[in-house]
């Protein structure tokens, strides 16, 4: 059985979550051991034991570990099945990378499914729905599937309760090319808030604008959420480009100030607009799993992540695949799948 040591790498969760994708399509059973050690809270959260659990409900799979607080995990897979699912976090955990657990195993599976997740929706540390809609799924679907999702309510940390639906009909994975991002279409900012005073928002999108003298003020807006999906905060900046779409967010938190929260936004934002990646730093770790699976293609990125690089190494042992990962030019990198 395969081993994985979660003190290895970048150490979070991402390592769990990637394994019983790769598990249940390759058909290898693997146990890892040292769960999130590299986190300050070691062991498997709500939304970590979410994922494998909804990973487990949709293919019969069995497990022994799997309580939160869990530090080591044995998954021995089943076969993923069409079907409609509806997996409910219970915490603001995030619903984004619960999907991304099972869709690649759903994408390959039977026939179409439908998936209701209920957690959070936009919070720190997690793609927010906007980057899975607009940045991630269009890729996926560039490569054969059709998976459409829709946000039905916001869930921010620490209340949760948001919840987004999913189509999936699956197809083959078919290898694409993703290395030139092409033409700049447009920019957007947006700052989404409820149960705070508007002020924060404004705030944040002040700071913004400024670091991003190039950007129209009609670029930026505010969204108010009704108050009951709140309290929360997020600021998203937005480019896109004819063949990507970039997403950087700024989460609201305690004791982080909007100015700052702005500022690092805009700064984000800066780098990926003078680079000329076709994957930001998030983007590129998570189209690992696809291009693995479809056996071919290559994306561009930014400075790899370790998140990247941990996701390459996961991604190899279970498919047999080599991954290479090469730098182009001054901060530029290649990604591409033999
Ligand atoms: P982990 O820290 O191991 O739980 O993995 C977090 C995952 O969330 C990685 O796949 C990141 O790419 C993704 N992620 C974290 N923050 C963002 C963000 N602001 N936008 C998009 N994806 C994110």
């Amino acid at each position: 059985m395969m081993i994985i040591d979660g003190s290895e790498g970048e150490g979070g969760g991402q390592m769990v979550r990637n394994s019983c994708a790769l598990s249940l399509v390759t058909g290898q059973p693997f146990r890892i051991i040292n769960i999130r050690a590299k986190r300050s809270k070691p062991g498997l959260m709500r939304q970590h034991a979410t994922a494998v659990e909804a990973a487990a409900a949709i293919s019969g799979s069995t497990c022994s570990g799997l309580t939160v607080g869990s530090c080591d995990l044995t998954f021995h897979p089943g076969t993923a099945r069409a079907g409609d699912y509806h997996f409910a976090i219970g915490t603001a955990g995030s619903t984004g990378l619960v999907l991304q657990t099972v869709l690649m195993p759903l994408l390959l599976a039977d026939g179409p499914s439908r998936l209701v997740l209920e957690g959070g929706t936009h919070n720190m540390l997690a793609p927010p729905f906007d980057f899975i809609e607009r940045c991630f799924l269009p890729i996926i679907n560039r490569m054969g599937p059709r998976v459409s999702a829709r946000l039905v309510r916001h869930g921010f940390y620490p209340r949760g309760g948001g919840r987004i639906e999913v189509e999936i009909a699956p197809a083959p994975l078919a290898p694409v090319d993703c290395t030139k991002r092409g033409a700049l279409l447009g920019v957007g900012a947006q700052a989404a808030y409820c149960g705070l005073p508007r002020e924060i928002p404004q705030r944040m999108l002040d700071r913004a604008r400024k670091d991003l003298p190039n950007w129209e003020a009609a670029d930026f807006a505010m969204r108010q959420l009704p108050e009951d999906q709140g309290p929360g905060v997020i600021l998203m900046l937005e480019a896109r480009y004819e063949g990507a779409t970039e997403i950087v967010s700024g989460f609201g938190q305690m004791g982080v100030t909007a100015e700052r929260l702005g500022k690092t936004a805009a700064a984000r934002m800066r780098g990926y607009l003078e680079s000329d990646a076709f994957a930001g730093p998030y983007l590129a770790d998570q189209l690992v799993l696809p291009f693995v699976l479809a056996g071919g293609g290559a994306f561009t990125t930014v400075k790899p992540s370790q998140h990247l690089i941990t996701a390459i190494d996961i991604a190899q042992r279970f498919a047999g695949r080599a991954v290479r990962l090469e730098q182009q030019s001054e901060g530029g990198h290649r990604v591409w799948v033999r």
